[in-house]
């Protein structure tokens, strides 16, 4: 946590490089111009303060992927136009036409629409979808030709956790790459490179960003070749670079982050102990709470919890709509990690087949727990309640 905080603050510094400015400036260029041809044509992007285009390179995102490396344990990383731009770059960076891909059933639902309407139809790729909590399920799913394994932990709509030691291991001994989205914790709160896993992904639209005004994306990796043919093929051919403006702003989230995690933390934890209290409702699910049915996986690899949680009311799906409707300061709209409240019934259209995997009905109501004060947000809660 000591380097975590200096890699948040000041990693990439360097005064003496922006004229003794405290924050580095945002390098609003497309290419870099040099004296000779000569000079020009023996750039290296993958060499310190090499730029040539900023397709490539960029000196304000350059600080910004110093500061993730640091900050998962990576050898390198990549910054991408948005999350999905990251993880598609990955799986095509890892995986080849035919390739057989073993992937969590509650992943980012995007991810499966990538993988379910482009790689199977248009790439031929096999995909064996598996609960992610039963360590034989996976092992049994392994094939000679299975490249990836498609991870998240905790996981969204009722926040199951993996085993990452456990399934990290599995995939180790059949050569497998392993790819997590660490979007749900941060760097602060869950370092999966230390417990195996070969490549990290974050959307910096959420927490890191933090103030809900960019979309952006980011790959980490400790192998250092992995990650140069991602940002020297996959990210430059596909094109899904992030802008130097996002760029600065999430540095600028960054500096932030540990200080706003800290405070979503203390607010979710009383906002989850107040939902288990009240008689109607039926269940939480929060990584925070001692009655999660994984509490010891929890304890052993999460630092930390988020303020992402949800819940089930004893009414009709109709009536949750109605409960979260009576809710002033959670707004209701998709996304989260920004300062805003948010609420939603994220499974109201879901298939019988999704409700019954997750355990879950459709009125199931996920909060985001915002900065507005955990007694704000307890009297709107209170207010709502009443009216059921
Ligand atoms: C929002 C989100 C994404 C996608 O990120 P974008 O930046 O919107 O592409 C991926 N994973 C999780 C867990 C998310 O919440």
């Amino acid at each position: 946590m000591k380097e975590d905080l200096i890699a948040l603050t000041h990693t990439g510094d360097e005064y003496g490089k922006y004229l003794n400015a405290v924050v580095p400036p945002v390098f609003l260029n497309s290419l870099h111009v040099f004296e000779t041809f000569e000079e020009y044509s023996q750039v290296d992007i993958f060499e310190e303060d090499q730029f040539v285009y900023g397709r490539s390179s960029n000196p304000t995102i350059h600080i910004l992927e110093r500061k993730i490396a640091q900050l998962e344990h990576g050898a390198r990383a990549a910054v991408f136009s948005s999350g999905m731009a990251a993880c598609t770059a990955a799986i095509m960076g890892v995986c080849s036409s035919g390739s057989h891909i073993i992937c969590m059933k509650d992943v980012y639902q995007p991810v499966k629409r990538f993988l379910n309407q482009v790689c199977i139809p248009r790439f031929k790729m096999q995909v064996t979808y598996v609960t992610g909590a039963d360590l034989e399920e996976i092992e049994k799913a392994v094939r000679p030709d299975t490249a990836l394994m498609i991870l998240e932990s905790p996981a969204t709509f009722v926040f199951r956790v993996i085993d990452l030691e456990a399934v990290t291991a599995i995939a180790k001994k059949h050569g497998i790459k392993t790819y997590i989205d660490n979007t749900c914790l941060t760097p602060i709160y869950q370092k999966p490179l230390e417990l195996g896993v070969d490549i990290v992904m974050h959307t910096m639209s959420k927490y890191i960003g933090g103030h809900s005004d960019i979309i952006g994306g980011v790959l980490v990796s400790k192998d250092e070749g992995l990650m140069r043919k991602i940002i020297g093929e996959m990210r430059e051919w596909l094109g899904g670079v992030l802008g130097p403006m996002e760029g600065w702003l999430a540095i600028r989230g960054l500096r932030t982050l540990h200080a706003r995690l800290e405070q979503h933390q203390r607010t979710a934890m009383e906002i989850a102990a107040y939902l288990e209290k009240q008689d109607k409702v039926r269940k939480v699910n929060y990584t925070g709470l001692e009655s999660h049915p994984q509490r010891d996986i929890i304890k052993k690899q999460q630092s930390g919890h988020t303020s992402l949680m949800s819940f089930e009311l004893d009414t009709s799906p109709e009536k949750a709509v109605e409960f979260i409707n009576k809710l002033h300061y959670f707004g209701k709209g998709c996304s989260w990690g920004g300062f805003e409240s948010l609420a939603l019934c994220p499974l109201y259209k879901a298939g019988q087949e999704e409700l019954d995997f997750l355990g879950v009905g459709r009125g199931l109501i996920r909060l985001y727990c915002g900065l507005e004060g955990t007694e704000n947000l307890l009297e709107d809660l209170d207010k709502a309640f009443l009216s059921l």
